[in-house]
């Protein structure tokens, strides 16, 4: 078969001269090898920046730089091998079909150089590559041999030239398969495997070329001279193309070094990047953390403080007003120790949620903890505080339902303004303060603006404490009055209540009122009542020493005091020491202190009473002890509060409720003392509907020791005899009454009712 002048898988003709003297020049062979090594090591670099640039133009140019390493270094291969052969003919090239395989070369590494830009490029699509390229070598060896323009029949036997092919096919396989394996990594042996894949690429070409050389016979004509081999410009010629193809494979891979290099710029630069967005990630999410409240999700005291001063710069330079608010959410406590730390929680939830709702979006609403918010607020005016306040007061009230309850939470709140009450923010905030502690202390539920009274009040409290720690830990100044009660059966005095006093050296004599709260804001208060405790079983002992052997003693026990477990021996010891039987003590504790942990004060006050010390529930009314709760507490006394007391002679309503307590009391069978009695109007009242014992101006104040025993003296004289009874008409509804207060009600809520 003819093809461009080649007989292919033709038989030699019968005549002509086969030229024998043909040969090939070692060193270019070698040169030719050499070239093509770092032509192919080129093509691995490019395909491997081709596989790491990003699709499009750099991809692109990649290809087509590592099309032309591996053309060039194919073409080259075949070109300098050409070069190489010395025959005794005459030897001249065809330039265009030269250029033709050059042209093939570059379309088969084209081809070759797309399949290697996929990962995820299929074994099917390899070999598909591989024989473009293997196709491509040879047609472009076969091209490059017809272009030689010789004086002799160029004939090729069948067997080595499919050996050239099937070697070129799977040179190509081999290469593209190496390439794939190469496309990415670094280091050293990287390098190494990159060179052994050049060099093994470039002997698969080289053989391919050399068997193809192996399978062509030169025939000239039989008449025609054999000429000798002649010193041509093949060296010169060979060197340049050595020169072009280094040259062009040197730059590109001095180029794919330059771009790994950046690239490998980039990706730092990148993971920097993605570092400093990371670090930024975590600076916003610990300054989260640090700034807000993780239960509520508003601001927490520090970020408070932060937009604080802020908007106080703002406010000093634009001459405006701002109101701090602090809240506090009333008997709070009583919900955790009740319902649970889980049912807290949900509960500030809801009240966040209230107070966001009741408050402008500019408006600055943090959590300080527990359960105590406060609110920033821009105003033109003291009334849009006021405002504001009672805004949030009234949504407060809105029903909540936590825990399968249904429950009303109140607010205290209170208010210091900039510029008026301070200039900076902790002088306003501890302003805010004292104003919700004037609002805790009259009765919660309130709104208060600071004023500099509750200034000089807080700084003679402070003072106060200090004093009051310093008095108990001297045991100076305290001291304790006594005030009889009397049992309205006998007309004599059965007890005293021991009612503690303090004999300040500025401000004389002191009431509890004065510094009983003082005690119990501070920790005082139950080494006060076991100080009034020791004292007044002292005192006894004196007093029954003096004749007076039948008199009780009651003494006041506040919640905290309650709430020690080790009371009960306390009181044991106090008794013992002083050689008194327990049945002449009775401890007086206030409807407040038994709503705390109802089961451990049961325990408690069984205990105490196990020992035959009394107990008596005081202020009855001014509470909200139900009477089922009563029921279960181990009491022997009840003590009616002195405000229901008051107004029995004139107001119908106190009247029905006192008959009623009464009533209910003996049906539990406590015993009942009124408190604070004045009149004679009042006691006859008392004594008609069967009360058991009373207490008040009108038989004595509480006098110290040293009075008592005059005091006594006087109501020695029986009652009847200072004071004789008048008859009191009963109220014809007492039935009713009670029916009203129900078995639950409490008497401060039938009250209300009335
Ligand atoms: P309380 O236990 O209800 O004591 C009765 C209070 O009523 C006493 O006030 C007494 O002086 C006053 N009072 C008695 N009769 C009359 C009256 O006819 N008219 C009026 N207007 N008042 C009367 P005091 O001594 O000021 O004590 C006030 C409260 O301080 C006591 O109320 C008690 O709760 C508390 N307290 C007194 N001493 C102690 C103590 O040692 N420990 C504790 N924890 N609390 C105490
Ligand atoms: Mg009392
Ligand atoms: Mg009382």
């Amino acid at each position: 078969m003819e093809w461009l002048g080649l007989q292919l898988f033709a038989d030699l003709p019968t005549s002509g001269q086969i030229v024998l003297d043909r040969h090939h020049d070692p060193l270019l062979i070698l040169l030719a090898y050499a070239v093509a090594c770092v032509g192919c090591f080129a093509t691995f670099d490019m395909a491997e920046r081709q596989r790491h640039s990003e699709p499009g133009a750099a991809q692109r140019q990649w290809r087509l730089l590592g099309a032309c390493c591996l053309a060039s270094a194919i073409w080259a291969i075949h070109f300098v091998n050409t070069l190489a052969l010395q025959a005794s003919v005459e030897i001249h090239y065809d330039v265009s079909l030269t250029a033709l395989s050059l042209l093939i070369a570059l379309l088969a590494a084209w081809l070759a150089m797309t399949r290697l830009d996929n990962t995820a490029t299929r074994p099917r699509q390899i070999l598909q590559a591989a024989l473009f390229l293997g196709l491509g070598i040879v047609l472009m060896h076969y091209v490059g041999m017809a272009a030689l323009q010789i004086g002799a029949h160029q004939h090729y036997q069948g067997g080595l030239l499919l050996a050239s092919v099937i070697i070129a096919i799977v040179t190509s396989l081999l290469s593209l398969l190496l390439a794939h394996y190469l496309r990415s990594g670094t280091g050293i042996l990287h390098l190494v495997k990159k060179c052994g894949a050049s060099l093994l690429m470039a002997a698969g070409v080289l053989c391919t070329h050399l068997t193809g050389m192996s399978a062509m016979t030169l025939v000239i004509p039989a008449d025609a001279a054999l000429q000798l081999p002649t010193e041509d410009n093949s060296l010169q010629l060979s060197l340049t193309i050595a020169f072009i193809t280094l040259l062009i494979s040197a730059s590109s891979i001095s180029a794919a070094l330059a771009d790994k290099k950046l690239q490998s710029k980039e990706h730092d630069l990148r993971r920097v990047n993605l570092l400093l967005g990371q670090l930024d990630q975590a600076r916003i999410s610990l300054q989260q953390a640090a700034h807000y409240d993780a239960l509520t999700n508003l601001i927490n005291r520090r970020g408070f403080n932060l937009i604080f001063d802020e908007r106080l710069a703002e406010q000093a330079a634009n001459q405006g007003m701002l109101a701090v608010m602090f809240l506090d959410i009333d008997h709070f406590k009583r919900i955790n120790d009740s319902l649970g730390h889980a049912a807290g929680d949900e509960l500030l939830k809801v009240i966040a949620g209230h107070i966001m709702s009741a408050t402008r979006n500019e408006d600055v609403v943090a959590r300080f903890g527990g359960d105590e918010f406060c609110i920033l607020t821009r105003l033109n005016s003291h009334d849009e505080a006021r405002h504001l306040a009672q805004r949030i007061m009234q949504r407060m009230k809105e029903p909540i339902d936590l825990a399968g309850r249904r429950m009303v939470m109140t607010t205290s709140i209170g208010i210091s303004i900039f510029p008026d009450d301070g200039c900076t923010s902790e002088e306003l905030l501890k302003h805010a303060d004292l104003a919700l502690y004037q609002s805790k202390g009259t009765g919660r539920n309130n709104l208060n603006f600071f004023d500099s009274g509750l200034k000089i009040r807080a700084t003679l409290e402070l003072q106060l404490e200090e004093e009051l720690r310093a008095a108990l830990l001297e045991e100076r100044g305290l001291c304790v009055h006594y005030q009889p009660i009397v049992d309205l059966r006998t007309g004599k005095v059965s007890k005293l209540e021991a009612l503690v006093r303090w004999q300040h050296p500025q401000h004389g004599l002191l009431g509890p009122d004065r510094f009983i709260g003082i005690a119990q804001a501070n920790g005082l208060i139950t080494d006060l009542d076991l100080w009034v405790l020791r004292r007044a079983c002292s005192d006894l002992a004196q007093l029954s020493r003096h004749g007076q052997a039948d008199l009780r003693l009651t003494v006041n026990c506040s919640a905290q005091t309650l709430g020690r477990e080790e009371l009960a021996s306390e009181i044991e010891m106090a008794l013992l020491q002083l050689g008194l039987d327990p049945h002449h003590l009775e401890l007086e504790v206030t409807e407040h202190a038994l709503m705390g942990d109802i089961h451990s004060t049961i325990d408690l006050l069984r205990a105490i009473r196990a020992m035959g010390v009394a107990l008596s529930i005081d202020d009855f009314g001014t509470g909200y002890s139900s009477l089922a709760y009563l029921k279960r507490l181990p009491l022997d006394i009840l003590k009616i509060d002195r405000s229901f007391i008051k107004d029995v002679p004139t107001c119908q309503e106190d009247r029905e409720i006192v008959q009623a307590i009464i009533v209910m009391a003996h049906a539990l069978h406590l015993k009942v003392v009124s408190e604070g009695v004045e009149t004679a109007a009042q006691r006859e009242f008392l004594t008609a509907q069967g009360c058991d014992y009373m207490q008040g101006y009108l038989l004595s104040h509480p006098v110290p020791l040293t009075d008592l025993y005059r005091i006594l003296e006087r109501l020695d004289t029986p009652l009847r005899e200072l004071n004789p009874c008048c008859d009191i008409a009963l109220p014809e509804s007492l039935d009713l009454v009670a029916e009203n207060l129900g078995f639950h009600a409490s008497a401060s809520i039938a009250r209300q009712a009335h």
